[in-house]
């Protein structure tokens, strides 16, 4: 790493100690960053990359609730509201027992420039609590979600602050604070919040955008090779949200993907994943992975297996950070693998990016491979502040084109700083001079 950019990472790291996922998603951006700072030295000057690493604002608060036995539980929320430069704070919300300010710092951070990646106005900021919705009753979850917006609601709004959804949190959590933001401050303010429900401001394809976005930029990845996702044998972990619709749009245009995972196991289905019976028994019975094996023939279930045990042309990582390290990685180039498209946050670490980079895996970073969920969400707030709702067609065309735009920004970038298909590079400096150039005209702020 450049020595002027390594002073400022040994100061970042001794101001926020303890904070391992923060520290690593901060390192991995300023590995990329010495040759900006060559070309711009006026960044360096006005304290960019310190003032970048310093959220604008962090809140911690106590979120008090009753179980259904009338036992009085606590948990801790959290939003950050990280960079403001380009546009209203955008990032989601997770609920999730490892939730801790580090993690929602890491996943914040992530957010700027994934956000400055889209080309949409839009800030960055992340949130969530250590609840876990798992095994809790409807009555649970929405009493939890009335308590978590009873103090966030003083902190957001459509031009200041817009949440959304990520781990833990869907449609009925997102329902459930929204109607609790709108009991509090008596405005129907459709923007304030995203993925919300189709007939109640929300908009179409914003379930599937982060799993379909993922499949978008790895299909433009693969194209650089002269292939595509017809015939490739895929691999996804995680089987919620981003899982299902990777797994949904990768099959639509010719894959078959023969294994998903939850954090109990994986399953393999050598002849292809019923997407229909995987979202019935996921989204609707909200069951477990295991539940699936049991109801289709000839699918094998692998308790507490790892699904990167499994060969494939292509991996989509769609569950956590860090599920993914450099054995694994070792062992999935081993077995053939050409792609790898980050569904996930950081899910990867920084030994197995390594290992794909090596090995001249083509490698899509989440923030670039999955920003097609918070641009369709930037989508949703296009269609709020005009009172208008758009086909999916029209929406999907939509996305497509903001992947293929993010793809185009990265690739080009990376042949700029002289390192071509390096996704990586390209994802962190073309995220960064957007974001540093605003910052930098906005003044010292
Ligand atoms: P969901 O809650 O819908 O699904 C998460 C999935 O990952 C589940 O299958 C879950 O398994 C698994 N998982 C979660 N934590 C762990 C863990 N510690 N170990 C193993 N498996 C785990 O979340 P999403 O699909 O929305 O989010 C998945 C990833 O995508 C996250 O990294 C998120 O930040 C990222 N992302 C999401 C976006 C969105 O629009 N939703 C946008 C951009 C990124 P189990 O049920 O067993 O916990």
């Amino acid at each position: 790493m450049d020595a002027r950019l390594e002073a400022i990472r040994d100061t970042v790291l001794a101001r926020n100690p303890g904070e391992a996922e923060f520290h690593q998603a901060v390192v991995e951006v300023f590995e990329s960053l010495g040759p900006v700072h060559d070309r711009h030295p006026e960044f360096l000057d006005a304290a960019i990359l310190e003032r970048l690493c310093e959220p604008e604002r962090q809140i911690i608060f106590r979120v008090p609730w009753t179980d259904d036995a009338g036992r009085v539980r606590i948990n801790r929320g959290f939003r950050v509201e990280f960079n403001s430069a380009l546009g209203p704070y955008k990032g989601g919300l997770r609920f999730h027992p490892s939730v801790y300010l580090g993690i929602v710092k890491f996943l914040g951070f992530e957010q700027i420039f994934k956000n400055a990646l889209t080309g949409m106005p839009i800030g960055g900021g992340k949130g969530g609590s250590d609840f876990d919705p798992r095994g809790r009753s409807d009555a649970e979850v929405m009493r939890f979600c009335q308590s978590f917006m009873t103090e966030l609601y003083r902190h957001i709004g459509e031009y200041t602050d817009v949440p959304a959804g990520d781990i833990g949190v869907g449609a009925r959590e997102i329902g459930y604070l929204f109607g609790q933001y709108k009991r509090i401050t008596n405005r129907y303010e459709s923007g304030v919040l995203t993925g919300k429900g189709i007939s109640w401001g929300g908009s179409l394809v914003r379930p599937e955008a982060t799993g379909f976005g993922t499949v978008i930029f790895t299909q433009e990845m693969l194209k650089t090779r002269g292939t595509s996702f017809d015939g490739q044998r895929v691999v996804v972990s995680g089987s919620g949200n981003v899982a299902i619709n990777a797994i949904a749009k990768a099959q639509s245009l010719g894959a078959t993907v023969v294994a998903c995972s939850d954090s109990s196991g994986y399953i393999m289905d050598e002849a292809g994943i019923d997407v229909g019976l995987l979202r019935e028994v996921k989204e609707v019975e909200r069951g477990r992975l295991k539940d699936y094996a049991v109801r289709r023939p000839g699918v094998s279930y692998v308790d507490g297996g790892s699904v990167w045990d499994v060969d494939a042309t292509v991996a989509l990582p769609c569950a956590t950070q860090n599920e993914l390290d450099g054995g694994a990685a070792a062992r999935l180039v081993r077995g053939g693998l050409l792609a790898v498209g980050e569904g996930a946050n950081m899910p990867s670490t920084r030994d197995a990016v390594a290992v794909f980079q090596e090995a001249g895996v083509l490698f899509g970073p989440g923030k670039a491979a999955n920003a097609g969920g918070v641009a369709t969400s930037a989508l949703e707030m296009q269609q709020n502040a005009s009172r208008d709702s758009w086909s999916f067609e029209h929406t999907e065309e939509r996305l497509t084109d903001i992947m293929v735009g993010i793809h185009h920004r990265c690739a080009a970038t990376a042949d700029e700083y002289g390192e071509p298909g390096n996704y990586v590079l390209g994802a962190n400096i073309g995220g960064f001079v957007k974001v540093a150039e605003a910052m930098l005209a906005q003044g010292l702020i």
